[in-house]
Order: C-alpha cells, then structure tokens, then sequence
C-alpha cells in the first residue's frame, strides 16, 4: 500500500520481486532519510561512522511515533553518536567463533547446531550481537551448505537444526524450501526452528509461497521471532503470526532487554501480554551481550531481575520470559 503511493516509478521497474524484497530496496539506509520519515531535523544528531550502516524498513518505521526522538522502535534502528562513545565492549561478544563446527555450523550446545542460512538481515539493529560476526570469514554459498548438510546428516546426536543468521527469512522461498527440504530429509532430525526477525520487520515476508513449503515439513517446526516492544505489533504483524501459526508452527519469542526501548515493568508486560494474545510464547528476555557500539543499551542484572519479578504478580507463568544471558562456554544460555 505504501508501496503504491510513494513509489510508483521504482515498482514499474522491478516487478519480478516479491512484495517483501521491494519492501526491503524501498528501505531507509542512511540517517537523514529515516529522521525526516519521523518528522524529525538532523541538527540534534550526528552519526557514529560505524560500519554497520542504518536499514529499517518503512513497514517498521511507520509504526513509531511522529516526532519523538526517544521512539522505542526509532532507538533500536537510528545510528548515533553514542555508538562511538560505546566504543568497548567486544567484536566476538558470544564466543561464536569458538563453536564454529565448519561450513555453515556453528555449535555451542548438545543435540542442536546453528546454520548461518543468511549473513544479511531486513533490519538493522543496533544492539546486535552479530553486528561484528565475520560472515565473510566463513566458508560460503553452496559449499558451506553442502558441508553442513554433510556434517548434519553424520552426527546422530543433532535432533535440532537452528536456521539463524543474519535473518534465514532473507532467503528466497525456492532456495529456503530446498534447504528446509534436505535438512528435513536427515531422519534423526526431529525439528527445525528458525529465528527470523522478517515477519515482524516485513509482515508480507509471510506470504502463500512461505506457507505453502512450510506446512509440508515432516519435523515439528519451532519460529522464533524477535519483538522488543509492544508498538512493533500492528494489525499486518498481527496477520503474519495467524498465518504462521495456521500452518502448524509453534511461535515463541525472543527480546532484548535494552536501555530507553523496554526497561520498564509496563513496556514487559504490555509486550508479554500482546504476545500471548497471539499465542506466541515469550521464551527468552536477553540480557544485551557486551558488544562493542551498543554498550548504551545495557540494563544490570539486578534491574532486569527486579522487572521480572514484577511481571511475574502481572502475568500468567507461560507469559514471563527466562531472562537469560549468555556465558562463553556454558553449556546452555545462563538462566539468571
Ligand atoms: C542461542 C543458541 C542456540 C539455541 O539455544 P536454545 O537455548 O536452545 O534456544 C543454539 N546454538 C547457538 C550457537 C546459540 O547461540
Ligand atoms: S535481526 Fe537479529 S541478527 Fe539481524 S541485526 Fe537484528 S538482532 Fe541482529
């Protein structure tokens, strides 16, 4: 829809793409665009010349307030100075490197492996503990497929295959489906969960030909998606996740407890509440990892504690997260 008002000359020229990948060209990618999208003026903000540029797209942008500068989904998106200033804090925060098991897998935890299906994302997030990841490093495209798919297949101990990224979603549905099909295809595989920011970011990424693979998978199929606040659910979000969830996938969520967007009582709950107004479970509440250019964004464990302990006199059980952060070398994110 906004699509067809604002844009008429770039459709006409790219009609082969989907909806969502117009959506994805038709991004902001630099800061004076998004401010004016917001009604806001450049002066009071200067970038932070990081290497990670800005990208949000307008079905995101449409949902923040007009003319607030603190916008809790403007804050996760817009690039500014504080990024360096927030100049500590570490490339590799995770440990990622560390589990990398070749290929595409990375492995950190018994029974399930992660596959880096996509190094791109529809979004930027500033607060990303992938946003220094060496996708480049890692043995790409075809091959890297080939021999994770080699490797899944000859370790029996692997019952679930994490399709992560970057965001798996970016993949187009013919090489998704191909990928889902061969992993599906390895019989001691029981499920395939993909964490995938896109049907929040881009509802109509949830479109026939996404459903149409979906339903057919054998294995239990698990979809975690990544919502930080209660304004990022909007009537289009609301439709993808029915949808989702009428092919037969178990939704959950996972957040980022991040300073300025949600470290409130009021924001949790009301996220929490929406949520499972949706049927989607809020599985886990991150603490932010000590990542370099988004130490701004981090809450202290005793504040995060104390605001679970307030959601849970609000909230049914299934509805409070496990605030978790992550410990290299554990064996399981840390439950706090
Ligand atoms: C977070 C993560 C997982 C998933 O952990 P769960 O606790 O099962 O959600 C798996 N592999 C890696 C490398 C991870 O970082
Ligand atoms: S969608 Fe996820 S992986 Fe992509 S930038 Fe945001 S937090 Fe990072």
């Amino acid at each position: 829809m906004i699509l067809a008002s604002k844009t008429g000359a770039v459709e006409g020229s790219s009609r082969e793409l989907a909806d969502w990948q117009q959506s994805l060209r038709l991004a902001y990618r630099t800061q004076a665009e998004l401010l004016a999208a917001v009604g806001l003026g450049t002066e009071n903000f200067s970038s932070a010349q990081t290497n990670f540029p800005i990208l949000a797209p307008r079905e995101f942008v449409n949902r923040m307030e007009y003319g607030n500068p603190n916008d809790p989904l403007l804050l996760q998106v817009l690039e500014t100075e504080q990024e360096s200033q927030s100049d500590i804090g570490e490339l590799d925060p995770v440990g990622d490197m560390a589990s990398y098991r070749g290929g595409l897998l990375l492995q950190k935890y018994a029974h399930r492996v992660l596959l880096i299906a996509s190094g791109v994302c529809a979004i930027h997030c500033r607060y990303c503990f992938r946003r220094h990841f060496p996708y480049a490093a890692l043995s790409r495209g075809q091959e890297g497929l080939h021999r994770a798919l080699v490797d899944i297949s000859s370790d029996e101990s692997i019952q679930e295959v994490i399709l992560s990224g970057g965001d798996p979603l970016m993949l187009p549905d013919k090489h998704l489906k191909w990928l889902v099909d061969e992993i599906d295809a390895i019989s001691h595989v029981q499920r395939i969960r993909l964490h995938t920011r896109l049907p929040v970011v881009i509802p109509s990424r949830v479109c026939d030909a996404l459903c149409d693979w979906l339903k057919q998978v054998r294995s239990a199929v698990y979809i975690v998606l990544h919502v930080n606040h209660a304004n990022e659910i909007d009537l289009n979000v609301t439709r993808a996740i029915r949808l989702l969830r009428s092919q037969g996938v178990q939704l959950l969520n996972q957040a980022v407890l991040l300073r300025g967007v949600n470290d409130s009582v009021e924001a949790q709950v009301e996220l929490c509440k929406q949520l499972i107004n949706l049927q989607v479970i809020p599985y886990y509440l991150h603490l932010l990892d000590p990542v370099r250019n988004a130490m701004h964004f981090n809450v202290s464990l005793p504040e995060g504690l104390a605001i679970i302990d307030a959601m849970q006199r609000e909230l049914p059980g299934y509805a409070v997260p496990n605030l978790v952060r992550e410990v290299c070398g554990e064996k399981s994110k840390v439950r706090v």
